[in-house]
């Protein structure tokens, strides 16, 4: 924790005014390390009926896919994409964690994601695999399987929570509790897996307050890693419908209200919480209305991180770690 604004270096290590994920992954691999997106062909118990139908009303996973994943190719080609599309990007990078990201990535019996998995491990040049799924979509046999898969790789599991309320998880259609993300995360963790976790700010029937609130709930999980959304409107959804007919119900973020809402939130989080998403970005042609316009994601994280520069502020500036009261 710095005392004042010429210590160079924070708790995490860096100067950057956030436990930034990219540093965190130059401190375990002393070089940048990419993820690569996979689209495994998963389902969702949450739109097959085993959960529920037609699944979250926000929902729609072909506006976070990257155009590289395709569930028709395998997962070994997929990754040789991913890497061919981030080498032109980013010439830096040697490392790659295969990312199952699309759907519930844990929704299938335990060999087949032996398979899968292993198959993404055997790709020259990955390190880990993170694995994108949600908190009811895991059970004790598979959790054996990737703490061993720990021993010799980075293993990461990302749970969709998306809100610590559950009026809103129902409302949402989510079809899981708050508890239950809260036990997965918790037996994820005992295991030594590392957790992640992912939330959504802007949902239905939730006031600012309440989003902002969140934090010190969050800031209690037991997670290493944490990705932030603004709620966008994605065409095609149960929620563009829910928007037309009720805008009121909806908070949704100006990126000018999103800033000061981030830096407020970013102070109260915990300082051990390795942040690495502020804002999600659905192609234009996904969305309902004009989003945020020309703004793209890395100048809204330039925004912040000068907005906490100018404020002399930090994440977790303001924390209070309660679980010690
Ligand atoms: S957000 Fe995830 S859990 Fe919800 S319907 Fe989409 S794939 Fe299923």
């Amino acid at each position: 924790m710095p005392v004042n604004s010429e210590i160079k270096s924070f708790s995490w290590g860096h100067d950057r005014r956030f436990n930034a994920y990219s540093n965190y992954f130059r401190r375990i691999y002393g070089a940048r390390v990419q993820k690569v997106s996979i689209d495994a062909g998963f389902g969702c118990p949450n739109r097959d009926g085993s959960k529920g139908f037609g699944g979250c009303t926000y929902c729609n996973n072909d506006a976070f896919n990257p155009s590289y994943c395709q569930p028709a190719r395998s997962v070994s080609e997929q990754i040789g994409e991913g890497i061919k599309f981030h080498k032109w990007r980013y010439d830096e990078a040697v490392s790659y964690l295969a990312y199952f990201q699309a759907y519930s990535n844990t929704y299938a019996p335990l060999e087949t994601l032996k398979k899968l998995y292993e198959e993404a491990l055997r790709y020259p040049g990955v390190v880990g695999l993170i694995i994108g799924t949600r908190p009811d979509c895991i059970d004790d046999e598979k959790l054996e399987y990737l703490k061993e898969l720990t021993s010799r790789c980075y293993v990461a599991i990302e749970y969709g929570i998306e809100s610590c309320y559950n009026k809103t998880l129902v409302r949402i259609n989510r079809g899981h509790s708050f508890e239950d993300a809260v036990s997965a995360l918790e037996k994820t963790e005992a295991l030594g897996i590392t957790a992640g976790a992912h939330f959504i700010f802007g949902l239905p029937g939730e006031t600012r307050e309440e989003m902002l609130n969140q934090v010190d709930i969050i800031s209690g999980l037991s997670i290493r890693t944490v990705k932030f959304h603004q709620l966008q409107i994605i065409k095609g959804t149960g929620m563009e419908i829910e928007f037309k007919n009720n805008p009121v119900d909806f908070e949704l973020f100006t990126w000018e209200e999103y800033l000061d809402f981030f830096v407020a939130f970013l102070e109260r989080l915990n300082p051990a919480i390795v942040v690495e998403r502020f804002t999600g970005e659905a192609p234009p042609r996904f969305l309902t209305g004009e989003g945020w316009g020309k703004k793209r994601t890395d100048q809204i994280v330039n925004l912040i991180e000068k907005r906490l520069e100018e404020l002399n502020t930090w994440q977790g500036k303001l924390y209070e770690d309660k679980r010690q009261k």
